[in-house]
């Protein structure tokens, strides 16, 4: 009312352009008093977020532990990343809740915690950091296998960058180099499993292999061997050809 009657006289629009702005500010900037975010609904005084904050403060929080590497641990296994590529870390953190929680809604998500709904319930997923089972091995210099490498100069190399290749290329957690030890003898590739070293030792038929198992331990019971891999290049006897070159 006091609107239109101040439009209708001209001589007070001094008046109106001064009252502009806190007429936009009473209509349309309602804000949530906790976050300061704009309220959807005029009648609320906190938003959707921080009442759910407020029901969830009170629940219990899952957690999610994330390492380096990107692998996970959801309970009580690590396991490997959704995504390999992703353009930000919430980004990566949102495709694992999306492999895990389908159902639900992500209301909220940081590098520290997300806020999950459904019709049902209302979660609360904390992420902290830690070194997966890989990581920890690769750090400890685990190794299950041992790939010996005896011949020529010329042949221990392409082996050698054949192996690493080779390993690089296999989608197992384990595969991974531990050290590799440069002898007088020849090299020696320690691998971090030893369900590889079939595989390499058939990319050797041509050349003279070996393979021998050494106990190295009890896990859960079980006897834990390491498998050591023998390949000698052909025609080499004792190193007499690696002499010549
Ligand atoms: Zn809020
Ligand atoms: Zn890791």
């Amino acid at each position: 009312m006091n609107v239109i009657y101040i439009l209708k006289n001209s001589k007070v629009s001094l008046e109106l352009n001064f009252l502009i702005p806190f007429l936009f500010i009473r209509n349309m900037k309602r804000v949530c008093i906790i976050c300061g975010k704009e309220l959807k609904n005029k009648e609320d005084v906190i938003c959707e977020t921080c009442k759910i904050k407020s029901v969830v403060r009170k629940s219990k929080k899952e957690s999610i532990i994330v390492c380096k590497c990107l692998r996970y641990k959801k309970g009580n296994t690590w396991m490997d990343p959704p995504l390999r590529y992703y353009s930000s870390y919430p980004e990566y953190l949102r495709s694992i809740l999306n492999r895990h929680f389908p159902s639900h809604n992500i209301m909220e998500i940081s590098e520290k915690e997300a806020i999950l709904k459904n019709e049902d319930e209302i979660k609360v997923i904390e992420f902290l950091g830690g070194t997966c089972d890989v990581c920890s091995r690769i750090h400890g210099g685990y190794y299950e296998g041992k790939i010996q490498l005896r011949g020529t100069k010329s042949f221990i190399e392409e082996a050698e960058n054949k192996i690493i290749q080779m390993i690089e290329r296999i989608k197992h957690p384990l595969a991974f180099i531990s050290k590799i030890n440069y002898l007088k003898e020849g090299t020696d590739i320690y691998i971090g499993t030893k369900t590889l070293i079939n595989k390499i030792k058939k990319a050797f038929t041509h050349h003279e292999t070996k393979v021998s198992k050494e106990l190295y331990g009890v896990k859960d019971g079980k006897k834990v061997y390491r498998v050591t891999l023998l390949i000698r290049e052909k025609g080499d006897t004792h190193g007499k050809k690696r002499k010549t070159k």
